[in-house]
């Protein structure tokens, strides 16, 4: 059998037909492109790819490189150094426009190429030459992509002919000493990291290590940590698509940062990430068939970020006192993703447990993840029945419950971790 995805994939390439607009013309290099490519691409939690159309174009990534920046500044400074010299809110304008906070100069968010100019100054060390700070972006892009990305020289040159308006904006944040390098500098490392060449395969991979905590999904590379992905998505959500921010959010509610070489990247946290290219721009610089390819996702797909699943699975599947040769036990088995909201299910079943001596189980061989808030629940769980007075039983051959503050050994050949009692039937 073949998985249909691609299928799919390739029958909303057909449907999104509504190609209006032109090319971009702000940089001449970006005019000499095919008008009619048209590709998608999709990389699911595991690094699964599936494509259609033209994935194995090539285009310069443009703005979708400016989440990807924000990242490595802000693992390389630091959130507090980050917001002193780059806000987070939208700023409805433009994607060239001086959108500068009034005062202190700094600007609204680094979608925007003020703030992404100013990022870009931000990654690595202050003292960094021009020449390792351009090393540490494009290594730590190609990391997000994983795989060494070139620079399409030609575009390279081509924007950097025409970068009066990003020259003036660096100069801008430079009298304000928001930047402190030579803003011409600023500019070119800028503009280089812009002309990185991608695919769509690229853009979807690049999507799903910010979707899936920084991991790289094919390579298992730890790119960044997972709160930088928090607040990238964040800002991609609230600024990513340019002057549409808000019509995009509430229409396909799926993080995105999009490219006037035609590129849109999207991210859905824990989910897929996504690729469209298709040249053609609508009036917000957006490319028009890729916005319609997200369009249809989102709907056809549930892909939007506020349509949140119910819970798959009740959180606790058994929960009560079994018999085996004249012994009793209270047995509780845990399943699901757990976080907060099934990690008080968990505590609510186990607070129906009676104070006394009778022997504990809890079974989370089949807990498909657990985060920090969700272990630290369960392991006050486990602390409060032994202060009961019970004795607890772990059943974790995952151990996703590692360190569970509860004596755990684990059995050698079962691989059952065991808190307490030995031998229960
Ligand atoms: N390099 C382009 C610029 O700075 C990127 C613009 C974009 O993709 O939105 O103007």
């Amino acid at each position: 059998m073949k998985v249909p995805v691609s299928d799919y994939l390739q029958q909303v390439l057909g449907e999104c037909l509504a190609d209006e607009g032109s090319v971009c013309d702000v940089i001449p290099e970006l005019a000499r492109v095919d008008p009619d490519q048209l590709a998608v691409a999709m990389c699911v939690a595991d690094g699964t790819m599936y494509t259609a159309g033209d994935a194995d174009s090539r285009f310069t990534i443009q703005s979708i490189s400016k989440p990807f920046t924000y990242a490595l500044a802000l693992a390389d400074r630091g959130e507090r150094a980050l917001l002193e010299r780059v806000g987070v809110e939208p700023s409805g304008d433009p994607f060239n426009e001086i959108s500068l906070e009034a005062g202190t100069g700094r600007p609204d968010n680094p979608m925007i190429n003020v703030g992404a100019i100013t990022t870009y100054t931000l990654v690595g060390d202050g003292d960094l030459g021009a020449q390792e700070r351009f090393e540490r972006v494009h290594a730590g892009l190609s990391a997000f992509a994983g795989r060494d990305l070139a620079v399409d020289e030609a575009v390279f040159a081509s924007e950097m002919s025409t970068a009066h308006r990003n020259l003036a904006l660096a100069h801008l944040v430079r009298s304000h000493d928001i930047i402190t390098c030579d803003p011409h500098e600023a500019v070119t490392g800028y503009v280089r990291q812009c002309a990185l060449l991608v695919g769509v395969r690229d853009l979807a991979v690049m999507a799903m290590t910010l979707a899936g905590h920084g991991r790289n999904p094919v390579t298992g590379v730890q790119v960044v940590p997972e709160p930088v992905c928090r607040l990238v998505l964040s800002v991609m959500a609230t600024s990513g698509m340019y002057d549409a921010a808000g019509d995009w959010m509430t229409q396909v509610g799926i993080p995105a940062k999009s490219g006037i070489a035609g590129g849109i990247l999207g991210a859905l946290p824990g989910q897929v990430g996504l690729g469209t290219f298709s040249p053609r721009l609508d009036r917000f610089g957006s490319s028009s068939r890729g916005v319609q390819i997200f369009e249809r996702l989102s709907t056809d797909m549930g892909m939007h970020l506020m349509s949140s699943p119910l819970p798959g699975v009740a959180a606790v599947s058994e929960s009560g006192v079994l018999e085996r040769d004249g012994e009793q036990w209270f047995q509780t088995v845990v399943q699901g993703p757990i976080r907060f909201v099934s990690g008080e299910v968990v505590l609510r079943a186990l607070s129906r447990i009676e104070p006394g001596p009778m022997p504990v189980v809890i079974d989370v061989a089949r807990v498909a993840s657990v985060d920090d808030v969700g272990r630290r629940m369960l392991q006050e769980g486990v602390r409060r029945l032994k202060l009961d007075g019970h004795r607890v039983l772990l059943i974790d051959p995952r151990e996703v419950l590692a360190d569970p503050g509860a004596d755990a050994t684990t059995d050698a050949t079962t691989g059952e971790a065991s808190t307490g009692v030995g031998a229960l039937p």
